[in-house]
């Protein structure tokens, strides 16, 4: 047996040990998951519907358990964990809701009856990042599961843990054997397995641009589905009218939660000339109030970054920029990097164009509306962004120029589980959460029904 050794971020220390599963038991676990996939969606909708809500309840019932299991192996503070947990419940709970509310339409047609079935996919593969394990599997099993498919999630390497116990508490709150399998192991392995495996006629993936770019070439050899949730380098622009503690608060929630390892990460912060002086003293101290350390201390706003290699990818991107402020990090072990603010630079500096997935943020003046909206746009990425200003048509008509997925004005916040979630241009492909997900994981089907004859 294989197995695999888990690094605790903010010790450096081994945490947990998992076994591996090998490719090679990827053609059993499909067919596995193919018939009990028949059976699930055979069930009546209402018993499906009480399952997922008991999932829902699990999940809940053993929140601080989840939420510790979280903080330790992503190094993300306690209390963001928490949240993490309740809001997996609360998606459970949400698309608990769906296997009764599948509906079709009927249309209008000459000579009989039409109408739609929303059909599920089959066996679908679910492929998730180290940055939010619990949260992002929630938004791809619950919908899937609700509308009637199997699921096979591999999460990434380094953060297993919350999603085994999670299918462990599925188990338990009745969700059928093989209905909800977890692989572990590497992403070119078991991962590429999966999205080449005909057997699976859908894979759900969140995680960097260049991977999924891989996966759409080679899925497309059996026209396997995809969503796509990708990487960002979303803009926050603030007009000088803003309210500028709002804003300065504002941004450091949306740039150095989770150490920045968020996708959604507001990494350019767009700043009118007139405001820059005040926004950058009272970004300042911000930045100097946030207390980075142990994840599991209860007043830990920042933790650790997730491994070795992301710490030292981080610092690879601030060496070479011009670095105004810094706030504190704690001295090793733990692979620690204080909230950081780069200031001048380019637009074209890489640390202003690439996905850094850091703490770290850059700060670009700008001097008219339409100047902001341009350079907000002027990358490949499109997932999130925040606009702040007082002007209330300005702030919608801004908002319609941007081209992402996910926009907030006077807020920082992207995701919420009722709402559509996705990226415009190298960000994605289709949307996850709200309505939305279960377009994602149906087939629509037509049938036409002769009422002429014979
Ligand atoms: P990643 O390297 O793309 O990996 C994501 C997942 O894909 C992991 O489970 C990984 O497995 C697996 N994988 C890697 N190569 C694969 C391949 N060739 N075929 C199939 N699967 C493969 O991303 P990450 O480093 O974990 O996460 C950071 C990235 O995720 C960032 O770019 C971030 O923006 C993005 N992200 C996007 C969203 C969104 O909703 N748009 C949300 C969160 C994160 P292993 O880890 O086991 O190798
Ligand atoms: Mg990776």
């Amino acid at each position: 047996m294989t197995t695999l050794d888990l690094i605790e971020p903010a010790t450096e220390k081994v945490l947990n040990t998992v076994a591996v599963t090998e490719p090679t038991e990827l053609d059993d676990i499909v067919s596995r998951a193919a018939l009990a996939q028949q059976r699930w969606a055979a069930q009546r909708p209402e018993d499906r519907a009480h399952v997922l809500a008991a999932v829902a309840r699990e999940i809940e019932e053993n929140l601080e358990d989840l939420a510790r299991i979280e903080a330790r192996n992503v190094g993300m503070p306690i209390n963001d964990a928490r949240g993490a947990v309740a809001g997996a419940a609360s998606t459970f709970r949400y698309y608990s809701a769906a296997p009764e509310r599948l509906l079709g339409q009927t249309i209008p047609v000459a000579g009989g009856v039409d109408m739609t079935f929303r059909e599920p996919i089959g066996v679908v593969g679910l492929i998730t990042p180290w940055n939010f394990p619990l949260t992002i599997a929630s938004w791809k099993v619950a919908p899937a599961l609700a509308a009637g498919n199997a699921v096979l999630l591999k999460p990434a390497e380094l953060t297993p843990l919350s999603t085994l116990r999670l299918a462990e508490l599925a188990r338990r709150a009745g969700l059928p054997e093989d209905l909800f399998h977890v692989l572990v192991g590497s992403g070119t392995t078991i991962g590429r397995r999966m999205v080449e495996h005909p057997g699976i006629g859908k894979i759900a993936f969140t995680g960097s641009t260049a991977v999924g770019k891989d996966i759409a070439r080679r899925a497309a050899e059996n026209i396997t589905r995809v969503t796509l949730e990708l990487g960002g380098k979303s803009a926050s622009i603030v007009f000088a009218d803003a309210d500028l503690d709002a804003a300065a608060q504002g941004l450091a929630g949306g740039v150095f939660g989770n150490s920045g390892q968020d996708c959604c990460a507001r990494s350019r912060v767009f700043v009118q000339r007139a405001a820059l002086e005040p926004f950058l003293e009272k970004l300042h101290a911000v930045v100097d109030d946030i207390v980075v350390g142990d994840p599991l201390a209860e007043d830990t706003q920042m933790g650790p970054l997730v491994s070795a290699n992301q710490a030292a990818r981080v610092q690879d991107y601030v060496q070479d920029a011009p670095v105004l402020f810094q706030g504190s990090a704690p001295a090793g072990p733990g692979f620690w990097f204080p909230p950081t603010v780069l200031y001048p630079l380019d637009d074209d500096h890489r640390a202003a164009r690439e996905e850094i997935f850091g703490p770290v943020v850059a700060v670009l003046p700008f001097d008219t509306e339409d100047e902001a909206v341009a350079r907000a746009n002027g990358t490949v990425y499109g997932l999130a962004g925040s606009i702040w200003t007082a002007n209330a048509a300005r702030s919608l008509r801004v908002a319609r120029q941007v081209a992402a997925g996910a926009l907030a004005i006077n807020s920082y916040t992207s995701v919420r589980i009722t709402t559509p979630f996705g990226g415009f241009k190298q960000s994605g492909l289709g949307r996850e959460l709200g309505p939305d997900a279960l377009d994602a994981y149906t087939e629509v089907k037509n049938v036409f029904f002769n009422t002429v004859g014979p």
